[in-house]
């Protein structure tokens, strides 16, 4: 027997709708290349957003077809999340720190037909243009505008802000597409449909996950070309949160401006920006007033446990781990502290926070390794699968078809423990993790007690091939300023902590851990560089 119930499409026009209706007067605070402040409303972004499909539609770009971003986190960015759907089109975020070839070959990939970039991203516009040609070029802002491109005011000057081009009543259709970053293959698309976002950005709110609600002001430093911005650009206008976007200043000095000058109580950002904010606060303790902030969230890349405790203890500022994936829209699990752990001692509150945590709503887990699947006793090491509506079902144009199982599951890649209440450790990535003589090391937890010894600024391990044992770990190390410890050394701070066969044979010391364009280190480039190498 059927549900009597309406179906209500789940789509992206919906919460343009509700934000324009319902919270039209939430703020949107958006800084310019001039670092200047531009302040509107929800009420104000819907007619633009809606404009902008308008003028898409007159510009000749289809239904279905790709528009390519090139944009920091500013009001365009969010009026073009919501405008290229509302022309049934799919937005496609492109992250310009990636080398022009590259961008050249996923705007290809995806076959975007036009492209708005910002003013201050002219060059790498041109330098992709060299690679892809696209009908349509809009640029945001002042400047000479390039050969054949028109102003993004201009597109938006002819649309009619009143009439929705598009009927939008299919929530499967494509509304976005992102690559993935690449950290241990070729990008590949990740095309989510209006259902996902829409699911994604509800749980978002959930008070056991971000807890969003409309009091809140939040301040999104993941860029809106990774992954959604994590989601927040859908979640905040659906909630009347208000938005501040930061432009191109990620330094801590801007964001402290805005942190404290707008009162913010949420942001999301890669463990590397929030390590350069507590050098900062570190520097100048109660110097800036934080107190309306009641959550920072880290994700991308494992918080370090420091890093937690450190803005705890130092600045009473609350960190809270979130573990995703270009293809889970992004956000999987939420390391938020259960109830029954409320009264643990300190330590261990500390490191259960320091984990992945357990799955959101809706998000299926399980790992398996050689043998089968793991049993969650957070002890037995597995390659984590998973399911739900928000976890992409395959990849655009087919590629890495063996990431997914022949039972509709989606590997990660990611190697793991789950403890009996379903909490997520990530051990590893699968193309990280070092095989020796049959059993596992984790190159992950190596690094961890390498970084936390006062010396150590930062820490790559990664496996090298070996004769006897297949592979064996080799630790790569940037030391701090005034530190000169011996590879000798090193081991022995580590000896406690690790079974002596996890130890790093060798331990290289470097100036700098290579980083991919959303700031993860590139252990492929040590690889290359110390894995044919006999070293010392
Ligand atoms: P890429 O796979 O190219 O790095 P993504 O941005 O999709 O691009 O990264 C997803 C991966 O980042 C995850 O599979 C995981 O390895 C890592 N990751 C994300 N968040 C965390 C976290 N909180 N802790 C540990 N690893 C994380």
């Amino acid at each position: 027997m059927q549900g009597l119930m309406m179906h209500g499409a789940l789509t992206l026009g919906a919460i343009l709708d509700r934000a324009e209706r319902i919270n039209a007067r939430g703020a949107v605070v958006s800084r310019g290349s001039d670092r200047s402040l531009h302040r509107s409303t929800y009420g104000d972004l819907a007619p633009r957003a809606r404009r902008l499909a308008a003028g898409l539609r007159d510009l000749g770009v289809p239904e279905g077809a790709r528009v390519a971003t090139l944009m920091w986190n500013q009001r365009e960015h969010l009026e073009a999340y919501y405008g290229v759907p509302a022309r049934g089109a799919v937005v496609h975020t492109l992250n310009p720190r990636l080398s022009p070839a590259e961008l050249g070959h996923i705007a290809a990939h995806a076959e975007d037909e036009a492209i708005i970039a910002d003013a201050s991203l002219v060059e790498v516009l041109q330098r992709i243009r060299a690679e892809r040609e696209f009908r349509h070029v809009i640029v945001v802002g002042d400047g000479d505008l390039p050969p054949g491109a028109i102003a993004y005011e201009e597109a938006l000057a002819t649309g009619d802000p009143g009439l929705p081009p598009v009927a939008q009543d299919d929530e499967l259709a494509a509304a976005a597409l992102c690559y993935t970053s690449g950290t241990t293959g070729h990008p590949k698309g990740v095309l989510y449909s209006h259902r996902s976002l829409v699911l994604h950005a509800m749980g978002l709110a959930m008070a056991d996950s971000f807890g969003i609600r409309e009091a809140d002001t939040v301040l999104p430093v993941v860029p809106m070309f990774h992954v959604n911005a994590w989601g927040l650009p859908f979640t905040c206008p659906m909630t009347g949160a208000q938005l501040v976007l930061p432009g191109r200043f990620l330094d801590p000095e801007s964001l402290l401006e805005l942190l404290v000058g707008e009162r913010v109580t949420f942001t999301a950002g890669v463990p590397t920006v929030w390590l350069a904010l507590l050098e900062r606060l570190d520097q100048e303790p109660d110097a800036h007033d934080l107190s309306a902030l009641r959550c920072m969230l880290v994700g991308g890349s494992a918080a370090p446990k420091g890093l937690i405790e450190a803005f705890e203890r130092r600045h009473g500022l609350h960190v809270l781990q979130g573990w995703g994936m270009t293809e889970m829209c992004p956000v999987g699990s939420i390391g938020r502290l259960p109830r029954a752990m409320a009264d643990a001692p300190a330590e261990e509150r500390l490191a259960y926070r320091a984990r992945q945590g357990q799955p959101v709503p809706l998000v299926e887990i399980r790992a398996r390794h050689e043998d089968g699947f793991v049993p969650w006793d957070g002890v037995t090491m597995g390659e984590l699968e998973v399911r739900g509506p928000t976890v992409a079902a395959a990849y655009m144009g087919g590629d890495g078809a063996d990431r997914f199982t022949a039972d509709g599951w989606f590997r990660t890649g990611d190697i793991v423990t789950i403890d009996p209440t379903g909490c997520i450790e990530i051990t590893d990535r699968e193309k990280d993790l070092i095989k020796s003589g049959g059993e596992w090391i984790s190159s992950v937890a190596l690094e961890n007690a390498l970084m936390a010894l006062p010396a150590v600024a930062e820490a790559a391990v990664i496996a090298i091939p070996d004769p006897k044992w297949q592979e064996r770990p080799l630790a790569c190390v940037v030391l701090r300023p005034g530190h000169g410890p011996t590879p000798d050394e090193l081991r022995e701070r580590l000896a406690g902590a690790f079974p002596s066969w996890w130890l790093p044979d060798r331990v290289e010391f470097v100036e700098e851990i290579p980083r991919t364009a959303t700031g993860k280190f590139k252990k492929s480039v040590l690889r290359d560089r110390f894995a044919g190498n006999p070293g010392t």
